[in-house]
């Protein structure tokens, strides 16, 4: 039901942190893994451990927020691998301010990494993920949301705007693709122990002790504790499961 094999899983911002996370555990499921980010070194070295897995990996350069880039990262991807079957709109990005210190170009830059990304990849990779109903599996787009899903963030509004937003696209999408049997649904992550919360705890001060006291489990998540979720949200076993943002937290959305 969580077999993977046979499939191909493209993971924007899959070279390192929690789309990593989510790339090993699509490889570890037999899932055929296209990493695509900027950074060519670093997805070099997220495809070594792909293939260490046995995945057939390979990685392709991207700048997620440019609609051309987008359009060549998919018709690369279905050249090489000849189907897309998983999308996973991960890549993100953060500007830690508060409203009145925001310029709009900051704005525009959060805004387009952490969500236009995403309609532009599903938009690009739609034709390729669509199936008819009755195929084994539909195609799975699978977007990164956050716990700024559900709450404000003083520190930072346009990464809480953008993964608002993830959320009601991904329910437009789930609900508007249905009957091309494809299934969407959102993650949203907890705090997850990364270079994007690393950065974060060193601008923010206390938070490292906010996070641990608020979240139950008692301790930041690592990326592969989104692995199997993204592999339930990838698999035939989410066939009917669609327009769903599921948290991945430790239990921190549950408690004030
Ligand atoms: P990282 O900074 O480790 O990863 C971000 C990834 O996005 C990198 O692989 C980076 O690769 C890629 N990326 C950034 N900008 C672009 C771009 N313009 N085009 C293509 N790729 C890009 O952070 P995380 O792993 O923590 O974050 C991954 C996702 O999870 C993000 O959407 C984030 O908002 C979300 N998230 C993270 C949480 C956490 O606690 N860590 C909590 C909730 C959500 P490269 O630099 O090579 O382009």
């Amino acid at each position: 039901m969580f077999d993977l094999k046979g499939k191909v899983a493209l993971v924007t911002g899959g070279n390192g942190g929690i789309g990593l996370g989510m790339a090993l555990g699509f490889a570890r499921a037999g899932a055929r893994v296209v990493v695509a980010a900027r950074d060519a070194a670093k997805s070099a070295g997220a495809v070594e451990q792909l293939k260490a897995l046995g995945s057939d990996a390979f990685a392709l350069e991207v700048d997620v927020s440019d609609e051309t880039s987008v359009q060549a990262m998919i018709d690369q991807a279905v050249q090489r691998c000849g189907q897309l079957d998983i999308l996973v709109n991960n890549a993100g990005m953060n500007i830690r301010k508060p409203v009145e210190k925001l310029a709009l170009m900051e704005w525009h830059s959060v805004l387009d990494v952490n969500l236009t990304s995403a309609f532009l990849c599903a938009r690009a990779g739609y034709p390729h993920l669509k199936r008819p109903r009755d195929a084994s599996a539909g195609g799975k787009i699978i977007n990164i949301g956050s716990m700024t899903s559900l709450f404000g963030a003083s520190f930072a509004p346009a990464y809480s705007a953008s993964k608002g937003g993830i959320v009601q696209l991904t329910r437009s999408i789930a609900s508007a693709w249905a009957v091309d049997n494809i299934q969407a649904n959102a993650i949203l992550p907890g705090w997850i122990d990364t270079e994007l919360t690393r950065q974060a705890r060193r601008e923010v001060q206390g938070l490292n002790e906010r996070v641990l006291a608020r979240t139950p489990a008692g301790r930041w998540g690592r990326p592969h504790d989104l692995a199997g979720v993204a592999v339930f949200l990838a698999s035939a076993a989410s066939d009917f499961v669609t327009g769903t943002a599921i948290p991945v937290d430790g239990g921190y959305s549950i408690q004030a």
